[in-house]
């Protein structure tokens, strides 16, 4: 039978496996903290449990229950870099900022992977490896991009010909691979109850159900509003990601909100350990890639698609099901358990908008599709700028929040996607009738 959601989240296949947790009482009444950090994603958490464990006096508010939201919903996979390739950010910042970039995106990772050594939290069971396929003939190209990332950015992956790609996934779908080693697929749900978890220990305090409604000055602070009650507090976090609603306008129009789905089989292990013989993160090239793993018990946890448009698809299961059968149809018929839509906050040039944004004012968001190294990474750097004057979130300067379009800019973005979608499937086209001519 089919677990009960917890109350607050949604259905998905992550909050039917997460341990049972009590609601964290709203905020009541009044307040004072040295820091709020507005919004219990992993952004947010990352920021309060970093500055609790550094002794601040941190009161995080979260709308719903802690990591509802793209937190709680995503793919599990902890890469590094970020939503914006490397190459974009080389050519805004140059070759040196663009290092010190990546080596930030790396140390993102790293932090994933030491707070689950250190906190060794139950069902977040980390699997090793990366696997990025081709969909595409493209030996020479995919080879040149490894022989760059691992001579400028010292980031070796391992070349994966033809051959064994398809050893590995049984399916004439993809071409060549990169191998990344450093990279590993997580519960991210569970993480994140884990990180808030340890906020608390260390002393920051987490109220759920209170969404935070304004911010107004006060004196040399900032007093937070929720339905009933403030928090008094010197530096603010904004980490609200796609759900601003009028709490700092300049950053809210920054970020467009973007939805992509994923969908949880039911347990289907022979078939799924002859088709699919790689544990790990398994994604491909495409601009909307699909990006799957295989999950407990053998179900295959697959997300794809991404759309600027919030209302969720009528056959989300049916779509994506299709999808995965159009690559391996082996898997033959199998039934969706759960299938879900979950929002990213991208900003216009997909950076994430790390760093002050006004007098004690902070922005620790925009993650888009590539959060969870990212977030770790941006939330500690944030907690280190507050806690001890650390500058290094200036290295995101070259992104401070610029307005991304509004319905204007979603309808622009929309086009774009579309765009790269029929060139991504003319390519693919190509590649498939030359495969053929080959064989
Ligand atoms: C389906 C999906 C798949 C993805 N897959 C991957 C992946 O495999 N790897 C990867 O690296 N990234 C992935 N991502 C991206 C990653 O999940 C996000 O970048 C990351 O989780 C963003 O974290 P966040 O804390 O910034 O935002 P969120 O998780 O969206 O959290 C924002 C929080 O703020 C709260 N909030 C909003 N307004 C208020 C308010 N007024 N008061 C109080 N709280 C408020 C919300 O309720 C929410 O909980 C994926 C995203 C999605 C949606």
């Amino acid at each position: 039978m089919k677990p009960e959601t917890p109350p607050g989240h949604i259905d998905s296949f992550y909050a039917a496996t997460m341990p049972p947790v009590a609601v964290r009482p709203p905020l009541q009444g009044h307040v004072q903290a040295d820091t709020c950090v507005i919004g219990g994603g992993l952004a947010g958490l990352t920021v309060a449990r970093d500055l609790a464990g550094a002794g601040q006096a941190v009161v995080l508010l979260e709308a719903q229950r802690i990591a509802w939201a793209a937190s709680g919903r995503n793919g599990g996979f902890v890469s590094p870099g970020y939503a914006e390739g490397i190459e974009a950010i080389e050519r805004r910042v140059g070759p040196d900022d663009a290092r010190a970039l990546w080596g930030l995106s790396v140390a993102g990772v790293e932090y994933v992977r030491d707070t689950i050594a250190e906190l060794d939290p139950a069902g977040v069971a980390p699997v090793p490896g990366w696997l990025k396929v081709l969909r595409y003939d493209d030996a020479e190209g995919l080879r040149r991009r490894a022989r760059i990332m691992a001579e400028e950015y010292d980031h070796p992956r391992d070349f994966w010909p033809v051959e064994r790609v398809r050893e590995t996934l049984r399916t004439t779908t993809y071409f060549q691979g990169l191998h990344d080693a450093s990279a590993f697929h997580i519960h991210p749900l569970n993480y994140a109850l884990a990180l808030a978890e340890d906020g608390v220990r260390k002393g920051a305090v987490i109220h759920e159900m209170s969404p935070a409604t304004r911010i107004d000055r006060s004196g040399g602070g900032w007093v937070v509003q929720t339905a009933n009650g403030s928090v008094a507090a010197r530096q603010v976090v904004l980490a609200v990601s796609a759900y601003g609603a009028g709490l700092w306008r300049p950053l809210e129009r920054a970020i467009l909100p973007v939805a992509t789905y994923v969908v949880a089989s039911e347990p289907m292990e022979d078939r799924l350990a002859e088709a699919i013989r790689f544990p790990g993160c398994i994604g491909d090239t495409r601009r909307a890639s699909d990006y799957y793993r295989i999950v407990g018990g053998g179900r295959l946890l697959w997300g794809g698609r991404i759309t600027t448009r919030r209302s969720e698809p009528s056959h989300l299961a049916d779509s994506l099901k299709r999808d995965i059968r159009a690559i391996y149809p082996q898997l033959g018929d199998f039934r969706i358990e759960h299938a879900w839509a979950g929002l990213m906050g991208y900003a216009i040039n997909k950076m994430p908008i790390i760093g002050r944004v006004g007098d004690g004012i902070w922005a620790c968001t925009g993650f888009g599709g590539h959060g969870l190294n990212t977030t770790a990474m941006g939330g500690s750097l944030i907690a280190a700028a507050i806690a001890n004057g650390d500058d290094r979130w200036r290295l995101f300067s070259a992104w401070g929040p610029r307005w991304a379009g509004g319905p204007v800019g979603r309808a622009a973005t929309q086009l774009v996607y579309w765009k790269l979608q029929v060139r991504d499937r003319i390519e693919e086209r190509r590649a498939r009738r030359n495969d053929r001519a080959g064989a």
